[in-house]
């Protein structure tokens, strides 16, 4: 390129203007091929690393959600089960039942649904 320019240098004067086109436009096929190439990379990038992030991400939300699942169930409580008391909220109307004692728990006073968190 420095080449270029120095001779571009000596062209002064007819051939300058030529010489200029034709410096610029391999300049320009450069730029092009250049983006051409680095567009090409983006893509192959988005297409690999993307598609493993996306499935990353997918795996992750699924094993999240599992997680959640089974928190979710470990932490309820049913109408029936013996509980060792203490305050619980129904999942469905939000109503607290108190049992004061080791208890079985009741269904709720207010819907009668049977399933609880710990309030
Ligand atoms: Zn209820």
């Amino acid at each position: 390129m420095l080449v270029c320019y120095r001779t571009y240098a000596d062209y002064r004067g007819i051939f300058a203007n030529q010489a200029l086109d034709t410096l610029h436009n391999a300049g320009a096929q450069v730029w092009t091929q250049l983006a051409k190439e680095t567009g090409s990379s983006m893509e192959q990038w988005r297409e690999w690393t993307g598609g493993t992030f996306e499935a990353f991400l997918h795996h992750l939300s699924d094993a999240s959600n599992k997680l959640g699942d089974e928190i979710g169930r470990a932490l309820t409580y049913h109408t029936g089960e013996m509980t060792h008391g203490g305050t619980f909220r129904c999942v469905d109307c939000e109503t607290h039942v108190t049992l004061k004692q080791p208890a079985h728990l009741p269904p709720c006073p207010k819907c009668h649904k049977t399933e609880f968190r710990r309030a």
